[in-house]
Protein backbone atom coordinates (compact mmCIF):
# COMPACT_ATOMS: atom_id res chain seq x y z
CA UNK A 1 0.00 0.00 0.00
CA UNK A 2 1.09 3.44 -0.88
CA UNK A 3 1.97 6.17 1.91
CA UNK A 4 0.38 9.33 1.45
CA UNK A 5 0.76 11.48 4.21
CA UNK A 6 -1.43 14.00 3.24
CA UNK A 7 -4.40 12.20 2.04
CA UNK A 8 -7.92 13.32 3.25
CA UNK A 9 -8.43 9.83 5.38
CA UNK A 10 -4.97 10.27 7.53
CA UNK A 11 -4.51 10.42 11.01
CA UNK A 12 -1.87 11.02 12.65
CA UNK A 13 -1.27 8.77 15.88
CA UNK A 14 2.25 9.89 17.13
CA UNK A 15 1.02 10.52 20.51
CA UNK A 16 -0.63 7.13 21.20
CA UNK A 17 2.03 4.95 19.26
CA UNK A 18 3.15 1.94 21.58
CA UNK A 19 1.03 3.40 24.15
CA UNK A 20 -1.33 0.51 24.78
CA UNK A 21 -4.68 2.10 26.27
CA UNK A 22 -4.08 5.42 24.66
CA UNK A 23 -7.14 6.58 22.68
CA UNK A 24 -8.22 9.79 20.27
CA UNK A 25 -11.68 10.33 18.27
CA UNK A 26 -11.32 11.51 15.64
CA UNK A 27 -14.71 13.27 13.70
CA UNK A 28 -13.96 15.07 9.94
CA UNK A 29 -15.54 15.30 6.91
CA UNK A 30 -14.07 14.76 3.29
CA UNK A 31 -14.92 15.93 0.51
CA UNK A 32 -14.12 12.95 -2.23
CA UNK A 33 -11.77 13.62 -4.92
CA UNK A 34 -13.20 10.49 -6.94
CA UNK A 35 -16.39 8.63 -7.28
CA UNK A 36 -16.35 5.06 -4.72
CA UNK A 37 -17.99 2.22 -6.40
CA UNK A 38 -18.53 1.30 -10.55
CA UNK A 39 -22.36 -0.25 -9.97
CA UNK A 40 -25.38 1.27 -11.10
CA UNK A 41 -25.19 3.58 -7.81
CA UNK A 42 -21.97 5.20 -6.60
CA UNK A 43 -20.90 7.81 -4.26
CA UNK A 44 -19.98 10.70 -6.60
CA UNK A 45 -17.01 12.60 -6.71
CA UNK A 46 -17.54 15.86 -5.06
CA UNK A 47 -19.81 14.40 -1.80
CA UNK A 48 -19.07 14.59 1.53
CA UNK A 49 -18.41 11.48 3.64
CA UNK A 50 -18.59 12.37 7.71
CA UNK A 51 -16.84 10.17 10.05
CA UNK A 52 -16.56 9.23 13.83
CA UNK A 53 -13.64 7.37 14.61
CA UNK A 54 -12.19 5.88 17.64
CA UNK A 55 -8.54 4.90 17.35
CA UNK A 56 -7.43 2.85 20.10
CA UNK A 57 -3.88 1.89 20.86
CA UNK A 58 -3.34 -1.49 21.64
CA UNK A 59 -0.31 -3.57 21.98
CA UNK A 60 -0.33 -5.19 18.39
CA UNK A 61 -0.88 -1.59 17.04
CA UNK A 62 -3.73 1.08 16.55
CA UNK A 63 -7.17 -0.63 16.88
CA UNK A 64 -9.18 1.64 14.57
CA UNK A 65 -13.28 1.43 14.29
CA UNK A 66 -16.02 4.04 13.52
CA UNK A 67 -18.95 4.69 11.28
CA UNK A 68 -18.88 6.63 7.63
CA UNK A 69 -21.98 8.60 6.43
CA UNK A 70 -22.66 9.42 2.71
CA UNK A 71 -25.30 9.45 -0.02
CA UNK A 72 -25.06 7.68 -3.25
CA UNK A 73 -26.74 8.88 -6.06
CA UNK A 74 -27.59 6.84 -9.51
CA UNK A 75 -30.73 5.02 -11.01
CA UNK A 76 -33.60 2.72 -9.87
CA UNK A 77 -32.64 -0.88 -10.87
CA UNK A 78 -36.28 -1.21 -12.08
CA UNK A 79 -37.81 1.67 -13.20
CA UNK A 80 -34.59 4.00 -14.08
CA UNK A 81 -35.62 7.20 -12.17
CA UNK A 82 -33.09 9.07 -10.60
CA UNK A 83 -32.37 7.95 -7.04
CA UNK A 84 -30.21 9.37 -3.84
CA UNK A 85 -30.16 7.96 -0.44
CA UNK A 86 -27.95 7.64 2.22
CA UNK A 87 -25.36 5.23 3.38
CA UNK A 88 -24.03 4.07 6.88
CA UNK A 89 -21.25 1.90 7.55
CA UNK A 90 -19.45 0.81 10.36
CA UNK A 91 -15.67 -0.30 10.18
CA UNK A 92 -13.28 -1.89 12.52
CA UNK A 93 -9.77 -3.30 11.56
CA UNK A 94 -6.21 -3.31 13.24
CA UNK A 95 -3.69 -1.49 11.97
CA UNK A 96 -0.43 -2.96 13.04
CA UNK A 97 3.02 -2.06 14.08
CA UNK A 98 4.89 -3.30 10.58
CA UNK A 99 6.69 -6.25 11.02
CA UNK A 100 4.55 -7.68 14.25
CA UNK A 101 0.97 -9.18 12.50
CA UNK A 102 0.15 -10.43 9.06
CA UNK A 103 -2.59 -7.56 8.46
CA UNK A 104 -3.98 -5.73 5.26
CA UNK A 105 -3.36 -2.41 7.20
CA UNK A 106 -0.40 -0.89 8.88
CA UNK A 107 0.84 2.03 10.96
CA UNK A 108 2.78 4.16 8.60
CA UNK A 109 5.26 5.85 10.42
CA UNK A 110 3.66 8.63 12.81
CA UNK A 111 0.27 8.07 10.94
CA UNK A 112 -3.02 5.49 9.90
CA UNK A 113 -4.80 5.81 6.18
CA UNK A 114 -8.44 5.00 6.72
CA UNK A 115 -8.78 5.52 2.98
CA UNK A 116 -9.19 1.92 1.64
CA UNK A 117 -11.02 0.85 4.74
CA UNK A 118 -13.67 3.20 4.12
CA UNK A 119 -13.69 3.04 1.02
CA UNK A 120 -14.17 -0.75 0.96
CA UNK A 121 -16.88 -1.02 3.29
CA UNK A 122 -19.16 2.09 1.88
CA UNK A 123 -19.02 0.44 -1.41
CA UNK A 124 -19.69 -3.05 -0.43
CA UNK A 125 -22.90 -1.51 1.04
CA UNK A 126 -24.32 0.08 -1.73
CA UNK A 127 -26.75 -2.06 -2.78
CA UNK A 128 -26.84 -4.55 -6.07
CA UNK A 129 -30.08 -3.40 -6.90
CA UNK A 130 -31.30 -0.55 -5.90
CA UNK A 131 -34.75 0.84 -6.39
CA UNK A 132 -36.46 3.85 -5.83
CA UNK A 133 -38.95 2.50 -3.26
CA UNK A 134 -39.47 -1.09 -2.19
CA UNK A 135 -42.19 -1.99 -4.59
CA UNK A 136 -41.58 -0.23 -7.61
CA UNK A 137 -43.15 -1.61 -10.09
CA UNK A 138 -40.44 -1.39 -12.76
CA UNK A 139 -41.00 -0.13 -16.66
CA UNK A 140 -44.09 -1.66 -18.96
CA UNK A 141 -42.13 -4.28 -20.70
CA UNK A 142 -44.49 -3.20 -23.81
CA UNK A 143 -44.41 0.32 -24.01
CA UNK A 144 -40.85 1.30 -21.66
CA UNK A 145 -43.36 3.23 -19.50
CA UNK A 146 -43.10 3.73 -15.94
CA UNK A 147 -45.61 1.31 -14.62
CA UNK A 148 -47.78 3.23 -11.65
CA UNK A 149 -48.58 0.36 -10.24
CA UNK A 150 -52.32 1.72 -9.41
CA UNK A 151 -53.96 2.04 -13.03
CA UNK A 152 -56.11 4.58 -13.08
CA UNK A 153 -55.48 5.59 -9.61
CA UNK A 154 -54.51 9.38 -8.55
CA UNK A 155 -50.71 9.49 -8.43
CA UNK A 156 -50.89 10.43 -5.10
CA UNK A 157 -52.82 7.38 -3.69
CA UNK A 158 -50.43 5.00 -2.39
CA UNK A 159 -49.89 2.11 -3.57
CA UNK A 160 -50.35 -0.52 -1.04
CA UNK A 161 -53.54 0.00 1.05
CA UNK A 162 -51.48 -0.87 4.19
CA UNK A 163 -50.22 2.27 3.78
CA UNK A 164 -52.90 4.47 3.66
CA UNK A 165 -54.35 2.45 6.43
CA UNK A 166 -51.79 3.55 8.47
CA UNK A 167 -51.50 7.28 7.17
CA UNK A 168 -55.18 7.48 8.32
CA UNK A 169 -53.86 6.49 11.76
CA UNK A 170 -51.26 9.73 11.89
CA UNK A 171 -53.43 12.12 10.51
CA UNK A 172 -56.09 11.31 13.06
CA UNK A 173 -53.51 10.77 16.22
CA UNK A 174 -50.72 13.64 15.08
CA UNK A 175 -46.87 12.40 15.93
CA UNK A 176 -47.16 12.92 19.58
CA UNK A 177 -50.08 10.41 20.18
CA UNK A 178 -48.11 7.77 17.69
CA UNK A 179 -45.29 8.22 19.75
CA UNK A 180 -47.09 7.29 22.89
CA UNK A 181 -49.09 4.12 21.27
CA UNK A 182 -45.46 2.95 20.53
CA UNK A 183 -44.55 3.37 23.93
CA UNK A 184 -47.26 1.12 24.91
CA UNK A 185 -46.52 -1.27 22.67
CA UNK A 186 -42.38 -2.11 23.59
ZN1 LIG B 1 -38.12 2.55 -9.47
Amino acid sequence: MKSRVNGPFVLPVRDIVRKPGEMREHRFQVTLPEKWGEGIVVVEEGETVDLDVRLESVHEGILVSGTADSDYTGVCGRCLTDITAPVEVEFQELFAYPGEEETDFEVQDDHVDLETLVRDAIVLSLPFQPVCQPDCPGLDPNTGEKLTGSAGAESTAPIDPRWSALRQITDQDGEADGRAAEKEES
